[in-house]
């Protein structure tokens, strides 16, 4: 199969090292001593799906336990599946060129949803039957990642979600699938299912019935079956410290998002902007020790000669011994030509000042997140930064010798006015003129890119119950940003506001989304969240064929006492908490960061026995 595929299909596809896979670092393993094979199944192309730590961790994680097999499977694009339907071949995995239907089990990370139509589109290519309830045979197909946490819009497609980190709880269900199989290699899905559901953190959507309102909204979500518990609980890896990580990944042969070394330095942000799902469900902190961090990336440059180390969280600038850190890896590491990265920067000059130390040499563009223009409209969603702190870093950034930089703002917040978005364009301006200023001596040229994006409100989180924005709403502020920051050093971005909608829309709806799904797959949707494909006409198409009014799901208030599509599947942050932070919100009162200060009542810590973990010698909560 691979020399046929190589030689016959390969040649007439963009980019055919996306399907070779025989990388550096690749695991193959003899299929016939594996007692369980999985496939991880990435929903977008080769590039973005090789750039995500997760898989590199389950990846790893998987092949270092003997009895198991895991092999990686990408979408392929669009000249890939014209290519695999004409010859009649089903999806394969990179290592084995094996079809997915041989695995026992087919997992796939759940990034983001307009990935959505790339899960359908995958399991037809490899000829699965969409729906759970149509699989009699072949493999068992299971979704994690952050949307697991609201998977309802998925829920006919796929026959489990693992709530949370997956580390521990993969590997039981993969012990838990080895006792279900039978001598030739098959299980009973619904006996394997039966015991899967009382693991902690896995759901099994269709032992779950839901009853609707007349008005269309959920009246109850109960379980099918007396032992399945009413709500799953999201597990939680408590100490990251001593959790696995991948010291030897795979290197890819072709350029992909972000081609360099990964230390994830820590999980979870307590910080509680109120629009982010990952600051809610990534809960508590964990952080990793210092010297475990220095150890990995010894082994990662031993193993990958890769040329750059980035230190990846949701804010490493947080971390408590990020400089000490930083510090000793450059000096072990620079004079060899290894660079280190910080993703995420806070905004202020201590960040800059890092970002300095780092960049001594190459200084590429500096990216800040005020995340909205006006203190008011950042108190609202609990942005601790001022404008002061703002103008201050970005003085710093100008004088350490920076030229470009990036001001990430959100448009269509609640509560959002005139001035709020006029006040997105003042900020602009005045870090322009800063800039001017600054670089005047150097005869340098500031360049200010303002990236403007709508806001989706998210389960899990205190805006959840918010309805976002009309498109049309949408639109005009976008045109009103654009005709404020026109001019020389200004530059001015936005996302399309229908994609956005979309995302509100599978973000904050339920199961009966599904159908809508599935029509949109069969008329063509894939890739939605790439320009030339996406096609907003087709979806309208496929709500109005499924009678869905999907500004039902997207731009609709959600009462505080209506039953979320969500409210079954427990994240670990109590929804009156979400309660209490939205009208905390609408009060524009900050709430403190406990990881520096007292708990603020999330409920996590208590309910799930964990703990912030820091490591820094300043700040030891332990
Ligand atoms: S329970 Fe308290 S300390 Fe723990 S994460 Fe929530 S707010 Fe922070």
């Amino acid at each position: 199969m691979r020399q046929y595929i190589q030689e016959k299909i390969l040649p007439h596809v963009l980019k055919p090292t996306r399907y070779l896979g025989n990388e550096w670092n690749v695991v193959k393993k003899e299929w016939e001593e594996a007692k369980v094979t999985m496939a991880f199944a990435f929903p977008d192309v080769y590039e973005i799906g090789m750039s995500h730590l997760g898989l590199h961790i389950l990846y790893g994680l998987v092949n270092n336990r003997s009895e198991f097999l895991m092999e990686r499977v990408f979408a392929p694009w669009v000249d890939m599946e014209e290519q695999l339907r004409r010859h009649k071949i089903p999806l394969f995995t990179l290592e084995s060129y094996r079809a997915l239907g041989d695995f026992h089990v087919l997992g796939f990370t759940l990034q983001y949803e307009m990935s959505y139509t790339n899960i359908l589109n995958m399991l037809d290519l490899a000829g699965i039957p969409l729906k759970s309830a149509d699989r009699q045979e072949g493999p068992l197909v299971i979704g994690g990642g952050p949307c697991a946490l609201n998977p309802e819009p998925l829920a006919p497609f796929f026959d489990c979600f693992l709530l949370g980190d997956s580390e521990e709880m993969l590997l039981q269900l993969l012990e838990i699938t080895a006792r279900h199989l039978n001598e030739d290699g098959k299980f009973d899905r619904e006996a394997l299912l039966g015991e899967l559901s009382l693991v902690s953190g896995i759901y099994v959507p269709g032992f779950y019935q839901l009853r609707y309102k007349p008005d269309g909204t959920i009246g109850s979500v109960d379980p099918a079956k007396e032992e399945v518990p009413p709500r799953v609980q999201r597990r939680i890896v408590q100490n990251l410290d001593e959790a696995y990580f991948p010291t030897k990944p795979l290197v890819p042969y072709m350029e992909i998002v972000h081609d360099r070394m990964m230390l994830e330095v820590m999980r979870g942000c307590t910080r509680g902007c109120r629009f982010c799902q990952a600051g809610m469900v990534y809960r508590p902190v964990r952080e990793r020790k210092k010297d475990t961090l220095l150890k990995q990336a010894e082994e990662l440059v031993q193993n990958t000669g890769h040329e750059e180390i980035s230190l990846t969280s949701l804010s490493t600038a947080d971390y408590s011994c990020v400089q000490p850190l930083t510090k000793e890896l450059l000096n072990r590491y620079q004079d060899g030509g290894i660079n280190v990265a910080l993703p995420s920067l806070r905004v202020d000059a201590f960040s800059v000042d890092l970002a300095a130390e780092i960049q001594r040499v190459r200084k590429s563009g500096l990216t800040f997140a005020p995340e909205a223009g006006s203190q008011r409209m950042r108190n609202v969603i609990n942005k601790n930064v001022t404008e002061e702190d703002l103008l201050g870093a970005v003085t710093a950034a100008f004088r350490a010798g920076w030229t470009n930089i990036k001001l990430y703002f959100m448009l269509g917040l609640p509560g959002e006015t005139n001035d709020d978005l006029a006040a997105i364009a003042d900020l602009a301006k005045k870090v322009l003129d800063i800039g001017r200023q600054e670089l005047m001596a150097q005869r340098g040229r500031p360049n200010i890119t303002v990236s403007v994006s709508s806001f989706v409100p998210k389960g899990h989180t205190p805006f959840q119950f918010e309805g976002q924005n009309p498109v049309e709403e949408l639109r005009a502020k976008q045109q009103f940003l654009r005709g404020q920051l026109k001019g020389r050093g200004l530059k001015f971005k936005w996302h399309e506001a229908k994609l956005s909608f979309l995302e509100a829309v599978f973000a904050r709806g339920g199961r009966k989304l599904a159908p809508v799904l599935e029509n949109a797959w069969k008329s063509g949707c894939r890739f939605d969240s790439w320009d030339e494909h996406f096609d907003y006409a087709k979806w309208q198409t496929a709500f109005e064929n499924a009678a869905i009014d999907p500004e039902f799901y997207a731009n609709r208030p959600f009462d505080y006492q209506e039953v979320l599509p969500w409210d079954h599947l427990d994240a670990g942050v109590s929804k009156a908490y979400l309660i209490r932070e939205h009208k905390r919100a609408m009060e524009e009162a900050l709430t403190h960061d406990c990881r520096w200060d007292e708990c603020t009542g999330c409920s996590i810590c208590d309910r799930f026995q964990v703990e912030n973990r820091l490591w820094g010698d300043e700040i030891n909560v332990d």
